[in-house]
């Protein structure tokens, strides 16, 4: 069934106009006058609705069920990637949203391009436009949370009350392995292509968060913070490959 999201208040038995967006992909889709579709705005549940006018330029639905979804995970993971190259970038915000991820918090680091100030706007408006899209395919009703980039000291502030802090560093040994103990929140610093200064993760673990290797491989960036993402769902979260 088509999924939309729509930021408007969603009530059960109403009708429901469309915004224009929603009518262009719906039309984009031929969808027809009957069809069921299906609606979320963040607030956790998926609302089926039948099309009940659809026109070029505007659509009327009607709200007839309301499920609350239970497919978020039990753990809340920040994922603090360092701003690179922008598609792949972008690949990272998707991946992670499909993978379950609460927060991105992109952060600007020592060896990261710069994004010129009068960028920022338009580029957290495609991130967020990234993040809804894929919330909308990986049947997500819970909508992530977008921080604007922070530089990287405040990153490390960001996150104080995370119950595990790790910087992925593929130079530095294993400091602490994932799975000691269960827990039920996680912060991840992934570095930019540069990589991290060595003075930076210094900082990170005068911060309290421990270093961590992906095997004995270089990722690129994007890898690694896909990795980390599967990594902590099995570990922590709601990937179960081996009954526990
Ligand atoms: N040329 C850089 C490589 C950076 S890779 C360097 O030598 O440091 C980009 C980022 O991905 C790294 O900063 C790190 O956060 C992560 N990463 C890549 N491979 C990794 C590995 N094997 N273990 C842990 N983190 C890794």
């Amino acid at each position: 069934m088509p999924r939309f999201y729509v930021d408007l208040p969603l009530t059960l038995n109403t009708k429901l106009e469309l915004p224009d967006s929603v009518v262009r992909h719906m039309n984009v889709l031929r969808l027809r006058v009957g069809d069921t579709v299906a609606f979320f705005n963040g607030d956790g549940c998926d609302y089926t609705a039948n099309i009940s006018q659809l026109g070029k330029r505007q659509a009327e639905v009607n709200i007839s069920e309301c499920e609350k979804l239970d497919n978020e995970s039990n753990l809340r993971i920040t994922l603090m990637p360092s701003l690179i190259a922008s598609d792949k970038f972008d690949l990272i915000i998707q991946k992670a949203v499909e993978l379950g991820v609460s927060e991105i918090i992109p952060v600007i680091s020592q060896y990261t391009q710069r994004l010129s100030s009068d960028k920022i706007s338009s580029r957290m408006e495609h991130w967020h436009k990234i993040i809804i899209a894929s919330c909308e395919q990986s049947a997500r009703a819970t909508i992530p949370r977008l921080s604007a980039p922070i530089l990287f000291h405040d990153a490390l502030l960001a996150v104080n009350n995370a119950e595990g802090k790790y910087i992925l560093s593929p130079h530095h040994e294993q400091q602490q392995f994932l799975a000691q103990v269960p827990i039920s929140s996680v912060a991840v610093l992934v570095g930019p292509e540069g990589g991290f200064s060595l003075s930076e993760v210094e900082e990170a673990q005068a911060h309290g968060f421990s270093t961590l290797q992906l095997g004995t491989r270089i990722l690129r960036a994007e890898t690694a913070a896909i990795c980390i993402m599967a990594l902590c769902q099995s570990y922590f979260g709601d990937i179960h490959l081996i009954q526990k």
